[in-house]
């Protein structure tokens, strides 16, 4: 156990945790919404900072980020738990692990291992990912201190549901995110995931205006996030920060306690085009076949930048950050 970031102390031993936007107020003997922040006594610990359940090493492309360091590894860990309770989630075995069977499985891997882990596999990276990584905020914080120091850089793949002091304290360690935007409803995000969009929403915007790069990912639910307002939505939304955000549309598939049949290729290459029509310079379909879905042209000339398959890059075109037909700028980090 280690003692948390992040919470105040209340009366009575009662603590307020700080880390995500649920802001739980916790008895003593009790945890948050998430299951793995625990009061013992009025100090509030985290019980996932020695509870590593994942250490892999990914493309980054696997995040999904397309343009962060494309064609480069990123180590990428996970400890079980996460402060949201998606129906549909795609991880559900490790991230509803401490609610649904009141078990923490993992092991103890230090920050110092973990970003020895990374140079020994050449990663340029650590994503902090699988599960929420505002969930093992010190675990995530406490190593990417240290990647920094060695020149490793740092992802967080979110439903952006931390607070703004979490964002604050790992401001200057963050290199980049990708970041779930689930929905453009409130509803949705009460009744669907356990969380709310509001704060999602401002944690996008702030983290653009921190500098630190974001992509944006929506699994495509049919019936309950693909009518073509919600996603015109959604395309303003990025496009109004800015059209340089790439955004991702996932295919789902049935998993944990959802049974709705997957998302058909049409509604993917549907969404696509509404993304390009709201002005999004990088609109991606992922998680299914569509031929080209994944590759990146350029937004002025239209050469093919990058073309991708599988989670690696089959042919690069990129002359310096730009492109090589006509010279312009692609928006993201490349060195
Ligand atoms: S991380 Fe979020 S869900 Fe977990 S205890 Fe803190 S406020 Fe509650």
């Amino acid at each position: 156990m280690k003692e948390a970031y992040l919470y105040k102390k209340l009366a009575s031993t009662r603590v307020r945790c700080n880390l995500c936007s649920h802001r739980c107020a916790i008895e003593p003997g009790d945890k948050g919404i998430c299951g793995v922040r625990k009061n013992v006594g009025g100090t509030l610990y985290s019980l996932v900072y020695d509870k590593v359940i994942s250490e892999n090493v990914d493309p980054i492309e696997k995040k999904p980020l397309f343009h962060f360091l494309p064609g480069t590894m990123s180590l990428s860990i996970a400890t079980p738990g996460c402060n949201f309770k998606c129906f549909f989630c795609q991880n559900w075995q490790i991230s509803q692990m401490p609610c649904d069977y009141e078990i923490i499985d993992g092991r103890e891997i230090p920050p110092q291992k973990i970003v020895k882990d990374a140079e020994a596999h050449g990663c340029l990276s650590i994503s902090y990912t699988y599960t929420e990584p505002t969930i093992f905020f010190e675990l995530a914080l406490d190593t990417s201190v240290i990647a920094r120091s060695r020149k490793i850089k740092n992802v967080f793949v979110t439903n952006g549901f931390m607070t703004p002091e979490c964002l604050e304290m790992i401001k200057d360690y963050l290199d980049a995110a990708n970041v779930d935007l689930k929905s453009f409803s409130e509803s949705f995000y009460r009744e669907r995931a356990g969380g709310k969009l509001k704060p999602v929403l401002d944690n996008i915007k702030i983290m653009h205006e921190l500098g630190i790069w974001i992509e944006v990912t929506t699994l495509l639910i049919p019936g309950l996030n693909d009518s073509t307002e919600e996603l015109g939505e959604i395309a303003s939304f990025l496009s109004g920060i800015s059209p340089g955000i790439p955004w991702h549309i996932s295919a789902y598939f049935p998993q944990y306690k959802s049974d709705i049949a997957p998302t058909s290729a049409g509604s993917i290459t549907k969404a696509m085009e509404i993304g390009k029509k709201a002005g999004l310079k990088y609109v991606y379909g992922g998680n299914i076949r569509i031929p080209s879905c994944e590759n990146t042209y350029c937004s002025r000339c239209g050469k093919l930048i990058m073309s991708r398959s599988g989670f690696s890059v089959a042919e690069n075109n990129m002359d310096r950050g730009c492109c090589s037909g006509c010279g312009t700028e692609l928006d993201g980090v490349f060195s």
